[in-house]
């Protein structure tokens, strides 16, 4: 029998080979990686439960340390920041630095979050400015029910 070799790189394939070429050149196949997508998209929709258990191993995989790990690496391999830093426009600027904002005061009740800023920007630790606001904001909340209840009377 002659030995039979990959039509793409020429190293020695087995009999068996179906496609006439290695598994590393098979793998990297236009053909074959599209046959064998079909085929793994049609038993995911012939079967939801094998679906669902080959998402949750994905899932696990990609949050093991290891995966996390490789996936620091490559987004430091192609800086990925500088991708992301040269997609920013003024506008998404702005309106990351809002949602910011937002998220660090979100202990403080938006009609004082002003107020607080005021207070931060004056020396006030962030602590106290926190108790002062929210002093403020009781008081006035309550000034309002008294409000509303008397109307109500
Ligand atoms: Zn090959």
């Amino acid at each position: 029998m002659t030995e039979r070799l990959c039509r793409t790189c020429g190293t020695t394939i087995t009999a068996k080979s179906k496609s006439g070429l290695c598994r590393p050149c098979a793998r990297k196949d236009p053909e074959i990686k599209a046959k064998k997508s079909a085929s793994v998209k049609l038993a995911y929709q012939r079967d939801p439960v094998y679906l669902e258990e080959q998402r949750q191993r994905l899932l696990e995989r990609n949050r093991s340390n290891k995966m996390r790990a490789l996936a620091g690496k490559k987004a430091k391999e192609l800086r990925i920041w500088e991708k992301g830093n040269a997609a920013m426009t003024p506008e998404l600027r702005q309106r990351a630095g809002k949602t910011l904002s937002e998220r660090r005061l979100s202990h403080i009740p938006p009609e004082v979050r002003d107020d607080y800023r005021r207070l931060t920007r004056n020396r006030f630790r962030r602590d106290e400015a926190t108790a002062l606001v929210m002093d403020l904001h009781a008081h006035r909340m309550g000034k309002f029910i008294r409000k509303l209840v008397q109307e109500s009377a």
